[in-house]
C-alpha cells in the first residue's frame, strides 16, 4: 500500500486538528483523530465511550488498550490506503510501539512526524476560546478564528455550535501534565528515527500551514 502517513504532535490546543483538517481537504488524506473517535463513542454510549467519558472529562489519558484497538480498526479501512494524518495519536510510548508493529505488519511506514510547538502559556486561551460547528465539525475560536459571518458556519451554513466539556481552565492543567509526562517523550523517539520536524505553532493559522507544507516537502 502506498500513501502519505503523517503524525501531528503537539500539546492540547496547539492547532493539530485545525491543520489536519486543512491537509485533509487539500490532499485527500484522511484525518484520524483519536479524540474525535472517543467523543463519538461517548455520544453513542458504546462500552468504549462509557469507559472513556470520566477520564476525558478529568483530562487524563484513556488506556492504551482501547486506543490501540480503535486505531488498528480505523487504519484497516479502505479510505486510509491513500494515507492518513494522525492527530492526537500516538500519545504514549506503548502507543507508538504498537503503531510501528501495526504498520510494519502491512508494510507501511510513517513518512514524517511534525511537532507543532506552542508554549504552555498560550494554550489556556486557545482551549477556552475553542468551539466547533455542531453539524460539520469545523473548528473555530472566539478571538483567533471567528466565522466570517457571526453565528454562521463558514463551511456548511449551520447556526449551531458546540464547546467541549473538557475545554476549561482546570482540565487544561491535567491535560498539559499528561502531555509533558507521557507524550513529550515521543519526540526523541521519532527524532532518533530521523522523522521529526518542528514548526512554530504560535504563528497565525495560515502561517503554520505554510510551515507545515514546507516541512512535508523537504
Ligand atoms: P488541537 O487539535 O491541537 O487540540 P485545535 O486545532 O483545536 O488544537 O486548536 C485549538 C484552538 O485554537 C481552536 O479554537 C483553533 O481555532 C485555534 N487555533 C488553532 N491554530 C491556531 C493558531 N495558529 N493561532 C491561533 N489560534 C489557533
Ligand atoms: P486535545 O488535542 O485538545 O488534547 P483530543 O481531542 O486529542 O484533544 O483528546 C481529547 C481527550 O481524549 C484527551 O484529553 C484524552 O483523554 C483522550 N485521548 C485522545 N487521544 C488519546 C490517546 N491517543 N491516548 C489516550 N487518550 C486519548
Ligand atoms: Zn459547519
Amino acid at each position: 500500500m502506498k500513501g502519505t502517513r503523517i503524525i501531528l504532535m503537539g500539546p492540547p490546543g496547539g492547532g493539530k486538528g485545525t491543520q489536519a483538517k486543512l491537509l485533509q481537504d487539500k490532499y485527500g488524506i484522511v484525518q484520524l483523530s483519536t479524540g474525535d473517535m472517543l467523543r463519538a463513542a461517548v455520544a453513542a454510549g458504546t462500552p468504549v465511550g462509557k469507559e472513556a467519558k470520566a477520564i476525558m472529562e478529568a483530562g487524563g489519558l484513556v488506556s492504551d488498550d482501547i486506543i490501540i484497538r480503535m486505531i488498528a480498526d480505523r487504519i484497516a479501512q479502505p479510505d486510509c490506503g491513500k494515507g492518513f494524518i494522525l492527530d492526537g495519536f500516538p500519545r504514549t510510548v506503548p502507543q507508538a510501539e504498537a503503531l510501528d508493529k501495526l504498520l510494519g505488519g502491512s508494510a507501511m511506514k510513517i513518512d514524517a512526524v511534525i511537532e507543532v510547538r506552542v508554549p504552555d502559556a498560550m494554550l489556556v486561551e486557545r482551549i477556552t476560546g475553542r468551539f466547533s460547528c455542531a453539524k460539520c465539525g469545523a473548528g473555530y475560536h472566539d478571538s483567533f478564528h471567528k466565522p466570517k459571518k457571526e453565528g454562521v458556519c463558514d463551511d456548511c451554513g449551520s447556526t449551531e455550535f458546540t464547546r467541549r466539556k473538557d475545554d476549561n481552565a482546570e482540565t487544561v492543567k491535567s491535560r498539559l501534565e499528561a502531555y509533558h509526562a507521557q507524550t513529550a517523550p515521543l519526540l526523541p523517539y521519532y527524532e532518533k528515527q530521523g522523522l521529526l520536524r518542528v514548526i512554530d505553532g504560535t504563528a497565525p493559522i495560515a502561517d503554520v500551514t505554510r510551515q507545515l507544507e514546507k516541512a512535508l516537502a523537504g
